[in-house]
């Protein structure tokens, strides 16, 4: 997708329609699960239950239907909008943005089509343009960008740990190698179960003393958290340890835009 420097002027400024609340997938990240919980005073596991799918990672898209048949998310209300404006996930902020990281920093780009506000929010037009760095200034994306990139960063770590067990004990590395192949060949509904039973507490909850004021310490006391989980779980088999870790990154990958070519280049460089 074409790329959109900072400096660059949007033809619009989003007038909370929520045009885009009907449709799109939005994924969330452990760190956004809490926070959208606090925001709405539900214990963690409820707002799960209530708000996502496909493994507690993200948004349903049950709600009411719009003039094209598209769904709402789940915390969007009719004629209110999003019941979380305060707490929504980034990629909300974003849209009608996306972004990913270059070289350690962090690029955004757009649909080459066009932006879908002008079609979906004609209004957006006659609000002040803003350039892309004041548009997101007024998202207030600091937090959850934070958020976003140390999970990102979690995630490649979960590889790496499963490539560590496979570099000190040799004999398991064609068959973590096999594993990764197989999971990351999964559907998006399939990868959502993974490494098996019993995992989604662990991957989806911060632990409760987690500082989510400092998303990138939080995500550093989950990813702890996440380790001493899969050393309990698996202590005496090194293969269903890798398979653990490999299944949790691929499971947390689409939530925090992870590429499963570069997780296999990453197994596969540092497990020899
Ligand atoms: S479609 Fe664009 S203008 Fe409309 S609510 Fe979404 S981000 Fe705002
Ligand atoms: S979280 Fe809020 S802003 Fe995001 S899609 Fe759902 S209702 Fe819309």
């Amino acid at each position: 997708m074409p790329s959109i420097a900072p400096d660059a002027t949007l033809p619009l400024t989003c007038t909370r329609e929520g045009a885009c609340c009907f449709g799109p997938q939005v994924w969330i990240n452990p760190w956004e699960l809490a926070v959208l919980a606090r925001g709405l005073d539900l214990e963690p596991r409820l707002a799960r239950q209530r708000l996502t799918d496909l493994g507690g990672l993200h948004l349903r898209h049950d709600g009411a239907l719009d003039a094209a048949g598209r769904t709402a998310c789940a915390l969007y209300r009719p004629g209110h909008g999003c019941s979380a404006h305060a707490q929504r996930p980034l990629a909300c902020r974003l849209f009608p943005l996306g972004r990913a990281r270059l070289d350690g920093r962090p690029v955004y780009h757009h649909d080459p089509a066009g932006l879908p506000c002008l079609a979906r929010c004609p209004n957006v037009t006659s609000l002040p343009h803003l350039t892309v760095a004041a548009y997101l200034r007024g998202q207030q994306v600091d937090l959850h960008e934070a958020a976003h990139d140390a999970y990102a960063a979690r995630c490649y770590g979960l590889v790496l740990a499963a490539a560590t067990i496979a570099r000190l004990e040799p004999g398991q590395r064609a068959g973590l190698l096999a594993a990764f192949a197989q999971l990351s060949a999964l559907s998006p509904a399939d990868r959502a179960a993974l490494p098996g039973p019993g995992w989604t507490d662990v991957l989806t909850l911060l632990p409760a003393e987690a500082p989510l004021g400092q998303p990138a310490e939080a995500a550093r006391q989950h990813a702890e958290a996440i380790a001493a989980a899969i050393a309990t779980r698996h202590r005496d088999d090194l293969q269903a340890a890798g398979r653990a870790y490999l299944g949790l990154a691929l499971r947390l990958a689409p939530a925090v835009g992870a590429d499963a070519g570069a997780m296999r280049s990453l197994l596969e460089e540092n497990s020899r």
